[in-house]
């Protein structure tokens, strides 16, 4: 290359204008002034699946996602929140709606996940039966054909998981096994990425969603490894990293 066509080439990199690229259609935001909508699964009331020692899928829910939040805000998303701090008895779709009249960019919503009750047996913990499953362990991510951004939702699921599994989490591949209940469509095994449509509060919403299990709470050691604080701060960072890198990547 002459020196004439570098001095050019290096001019145009500088001068010519980036083409601001969203594949929500929306013009692209900066990561500061992208708003992401973290929903806690479930509701004091309603609390989800129960763990192998009793405690409700809900405050499994609400301390990781406290710190996705935390660590969004640390990623440089500022305008990071929880969608139902106050764990209101908030049906599915009810949560799209209120995602949507807060005009979020992304939602992830944050669960913990159980098996089919025919896997389930029981077990004495501090002198009750409790139920588990020690068969299945591991992370697993949704998304809904039926929202309006599904080709988006996939890319955000797509970060996620290989956000997740860059830290070293494995994903899970029960949620596809052919039986009632299950038989999901697993598009990305590698990344442990689910379709599954019928969810409302993924179809619902306006802008790219993923529904997340962070791991199995119904199995014994993946129980006690899903409370250690250590390993939680760990899952928050590389979920909201996965959400950083997807928001970086569709910014101008
Ligand atoms: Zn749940």
């Amino acid at each position: 290359m002459s020196r004439l066509a570098a001095t050019v080439l290096v001019l145009l990199l500088f001068t010519v204008p980036v083409q601001a690229a969203s594949t929500s259609g929306r013009p692209a935001k900066s990561l500061a002034d992208t708003v992401v909508a973290v929903d806690v699964g479930h509701s004091l009331k309603r609390s989800g699946a129960t763990s192998a020692r009793g405690v409700p899928e809900y405050r499994f829910n609400l301390e990781l996602a406290r710190l996705v939040v935390a660590e969004l805000h640390a990623a440089g998303l500022l305008r990071a929140f929880l969608l139902d701090e106050a764990g209101a008895d908030i049906p599915p779709a009810g949560r799209a709606t209120l995602a949507n009249r807060k005009k979020a960019d992304l939602l992830v919503s944050i669960h913990h996940d159980s098996v089919q009750p025919h896997y389930l047996a029981t077990w004495p913990f501090e002198g009750r039966q409790r139920k588990y499953c020690d068969r299945f362990s591991g992370y697993s991510l949704f998304f809904s054909a039926k929202n309006p951004a599904s080709a988006a939702s996939i890319a955000l699921g797509k970060s996620l998981g290989e956000s997740l599994r860059s830290a070293g989490f494995t994903p899970t591949a029960h949620h596809a096994e052919p039986i009632p209940g299950e038989g999901r469509e697993l598009i990305d095994p590698e990344r442990g990425l689910y379709r599954y449509d019928g969810l409302a509060v993924l179809s619902r919403a306006k802008m790219p969603a993923v529904l997340v299990e962070a791991g199995v709470i119904v199995n014994r050691d993946e129980e006690t490894s899903l409370t250690d604080p250590a390993r939680r701060e760990r899952m928050a960072r590389a979920i909201a990293q996965g959400v950083a890198n997807h928001a970086a990547a569709i910014r101008p």
